[in-house]
């Protein structure tokens, strides 16, 4: 593999399954020390910390919650001890708590709201002030650093059901454009990544059926359904000096799942 993020630090929030999990293992075999973060899930992250030392990379896990600022800015102090720098945020941890809309509660708005968006913006907030302090190292990346936020289609495509969760993503997309904008003079890079449907724990009802996964492709022109290792692939090169003329937009990994489907035999 090239080694295109090698003798950088990445972060990956939610880091310890489905896409994180990938990103996490993607960018270790890239050459980076990877800090795979977890909310209570100690287990799932030593293990894909074993996995990675057993392939030869470099990581380890830190335990936090990215929606309590206190325990974000410890879990900043920590990998900065551990590591005396930062290159890369992955801000990926994110959940849904559906319900129609009549029927949502406060606090399932909220939840979504505070680790979807809230988190992104505790941990970005973070990032920023370390590539800040932090003494540039050209040789290892021509950003001063790379963020990329965890989006999806839903910060396009209207989401019935869930509209916390889609309000949360919109939010992110124009998180991350402003503060692209905000940045960019300092040289650091920020973007989203817009996957589609990804086979995950996330959305095992839509795919582990026969039924489910039928119903599922006929939104997917691409004909299959998207896999960890396609958004960990685009991961990398976002955080890589090979995306380094590119800041400010959304990455759309999806199979074609945004390209109105429903119109294709609508002559
Ligand atoms: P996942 O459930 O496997 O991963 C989400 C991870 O975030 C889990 O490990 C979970 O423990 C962690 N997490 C949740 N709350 C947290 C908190 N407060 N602090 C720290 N970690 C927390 O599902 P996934 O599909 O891998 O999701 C990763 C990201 O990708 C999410 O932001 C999700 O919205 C986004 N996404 C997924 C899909 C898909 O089809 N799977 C599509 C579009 C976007």
């Amino acid at each position: 593999a090239t080694m295109l993020l090698k003798g950088q630090t990445a972060l990956v929030t939610g880091g310890s399954s489905g896409i994180g999990r990938a990103i996490a293992t993607a960018m270790a075999a890239a050459g980076a020390t990877v800090a795979v973060n977890h909310r209570a899930g100690a287990e799932r992250a030593a293990k894909l910390v074993d996995d990675i030392l057993s392939a030869g990379g470099s990581a380890f896990a830190v335990e936090a919650d990215v929606s309590d600022e206190a325990t974000i800015e410890r879990m900043f102090e920590e990998i900065i001890t551990r590591c005396g720098r930062l290159d890369i945020l992955v801000a990926n941890a994110g959940l849904q708590m559906d319900a129609s809309f009549q029927a949502m509660s406060l606090a399932d708005w909220r939840k979504v709201i505070d680790v979807n968006l809230t988190g992104q913006f505790l941990c970005a907030r973070a990032a920023v002030r370390q590539f800040l302090a932090q003494e540039e190292l050209p040789h290892l990346s021509r950003a001063r650093g790379k963020i990329i936020c965890m989006s999806s289609v839903h910060e396009v495509i209207p989401w019935a059901g869930h509209v916390n969760y889609a309000a949360s993503k919109g939010g992110v997309m124009l998180m991350m454009k402003s503060l692209a904008q905000e940045v960019a003079r300092e040289r650091i890079r920020v973007n989203g990544i817009a996957p589609g449907a990804i086979r995950t724990p996330i959305n095992r009802e839509a795919w582990e059926t026969p039924e489910g996964l039928e119903k599922l492709l006929r939104l997917i022109p691409y004909g299959r359904i998207g896999e960890p290792e396609d958004v960990a692939k685009a991961a990398v090169w976002l955080a890589s000096d090979e995306s380094d003329y590119i800041t400010g937009t959304s990455l759309f990994v999806d199979g074609g799942m945004t390209l109105y489907p429903g119109f294709e035999d609508n002559g």
